[in-house]
């Protein structure tokens, strides 16, 4: 398939950069090219930004149910072409198809909640303590938004921050990430061809230290939705610091999954597994520590080992786990196995490249075994198929190391017992409690976001938490 050359998506229409200089994005499973985009400067996102400050007020004053139709139409379109888009997923960024499809549903299941959403969004009556008089609140759109987004996630996060700012009248300016902007094309097909408004959405690739900068730091921007890395997330909050723009920052994990000697061994070799090897470890909710009772540690790090090996490594439209996003990450990935051989932990299975016949960001599922809390490799995110696991000899150790991590963001705890299930949802600081389940793995209905280094806290994503953010009040007092 021939490599397309994408533009910006400006005020209705897809439109060349100032720029002559482009980027390509390539296959992380063999290193093919599958899009190239414009490499945008500071004129391109001034001028989307004006944009989107131009439709905004009449985006705000189209009524509610008109906005969720735009979303509703944009839901279908997404889903006619559900296949061609996971494939095109897949290709860019190198998860698993099968994971790509599920990411792909859900943008188009985030499409169709909002669509429902953008018709509640009235405010609410309460009884005033006066006659002859009415008190209510009127919701209202924040105004003009930015959202800059990481690439592991390259659809559904655009989507869960898109769908909802939307859906509540505000005009968005989007940076998607570099890696893989190919999908965030797709979704914005999708809402052009569902007849959104010209300028309502704006979508410039580049860099995030020319076009996110250039969004963080202007003074039209009147809120900031950022996903990705700690070290990013706090350049965003300096920036925003600067203009009083809102910010909703979602950045780095460093999950943890207990398990207590009640568990079953294999289900919870399953649930580790899955959480920690899954979309490649490339998941802020990705399990990257093991915290196990020393009376079935054995049985557990010889199950997870057999777990790893037995995962079919390869280009993820045939194999059960892709290759990393790009060989930065795996360079990343395959540094932090080299600390913790260095660092004294066990390698159990994997810590290599695998001896596959691609040329692409492939590493073996690694099982580091005799961790300590301590260590890099327990406390640093890794952000690749490698996960810590950690002995503790009773339960207050086990939350005590699960809660010794600068990041909050999913924990797990798996265990028959219940009275350690609701200790543990007291006692974990963390944003999403799992019980018997795997840190990764979100409903959308329900608020998603973390504590401590993981995220700004102060607002909440999806469900109807996720309006929240987009949206402000005012309180209306009446006396007739
Ligand atoms: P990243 O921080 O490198 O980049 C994120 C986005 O910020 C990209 O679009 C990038 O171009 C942009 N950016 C870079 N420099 C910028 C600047 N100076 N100003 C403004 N924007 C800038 O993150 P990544 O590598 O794309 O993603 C991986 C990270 O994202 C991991 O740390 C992961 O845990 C985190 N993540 C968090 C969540 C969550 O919901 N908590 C979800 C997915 C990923």
């Amino acid at each position: 398939m021939a490599a397309q050359q994408r533009m910006n998506y400006c005020n209705g229409k897809w439109i060349e950069s100032e720029s002559t200089e482009t980027f390509s994005v390539t296959n992380p499973a063999d290193g093919s090219v599958v899009s190239r985009f414009p490499k945008s400067t500071e004129v391109d996102t001034e001028r989307a930004i004006r944009a989107a400050a131009d439709a905004q007020d009449t985006w705000a004053e189209t009524p509610g149910p008109e906005r969720g139709a735009v979303l509703r139409r944009a839901a279908g379109h997404l889903e006619n072409r559900a296949d061609d888009v996971a494939e095109t997923l897949t290709r860019e960024e190198g998860k698993a198809l099968a994971e790509a499809a599920g990411e792909v549903q859900r943008a188009v299941d985030i499409l169709y909640y909002y669509a429902e959403k953008a018709s509640d969004l009235a405010g609410e009556a309460k009884a005033p303590s006066g006659q002859n008089s009415r008190l209510r609140t009127v919701t209202e759109p924040v105004g003009v938004v930015g959202l800059i987004t990481p690439w592991n996630y390259p659809i559904a996060i655009p989507a869960w921050k898109a769908a909802p700012a939307l859906a509540a009248g505000n005009a968005v300016v989007l940076k998607p990430a570099s890696q893989a902007p190919t999908v965030v094309h797709e979704l914005t097909e999708c809402l052009d061809e569902a007849g959104l408004p010209d300028g309502v959405l704006n979508v410039v690739t580049g860099s995030g230290s020319e076009v996110g900068a250039t969004i963080t730091s202007h003074e039209t921007i009147d809120a900031i939705s950022f996903t990705g890395s700690s070290a990013v997330g706090e350049l965003v909050r300096e920036s925003a610091t600067e203009t009083g723009a809102r910010i909703q920052l979602e950045m780095g994990g460093k999950n943890p999954a207990v398990v207590m000697p009640s568990a079953d061994v294999d289900e919870a070799v399953t649930i580790v597994g899955s959480g920690a090897f899954g979309v490649t470890g490339q998941a802020c909710t990705a399990t990257s520590r093991a915290i196990v009772h020393e009376s079935i540690y054995d049985e557990f790090v010889d199950g997870l080992a057999d777990y790893a090996t037995d995962l079919d490594i390869g280009p993820g439209l045939e194999a059960d786990m892709g290759p990393q996003v790009t060989a930065s990450e795996l360079e990343g990935t395959l540094d932090y196995i080299e600390r913790g051989k260095e660092e004294g932990a066990t390698l159990e299975v994997g810590g290599d490249v695998p001896d596959t016949e691609y040329d692409g960001h492939y590493v073996e599922p690694t099982v580091f075994s005799n961790v300590k809390s301590e260590m890099q490799i327990a406390q640093e995110e890794i952000f690749g198929p490698v996960v810590a696991v950690i002995p503790v000899s009773d339960f207050e150790e086990a939350v005590t190391i699960a809660n010794d991590s600068q990041y909050g963001l999913s924990a797990s705890i798996i265990t028959k017992n219940l009275s350690e299930a609701n200790r543990f949802i007291d006692e974990i600081e963390a944003g999403v409690v799992k019980i018997n389940e795997k840190t990764t793995g979100l409903e959308l209905h329900v608020p998603f976001g973390g504590t401590k280094n993981s995220s700004s806290e102060t607002w909440r994503e999806q469900g109807d938490a996720g309006l929240d953010f987009f949206t402000t009040t005012k309180t209306v007092y009446l006396n007739y």
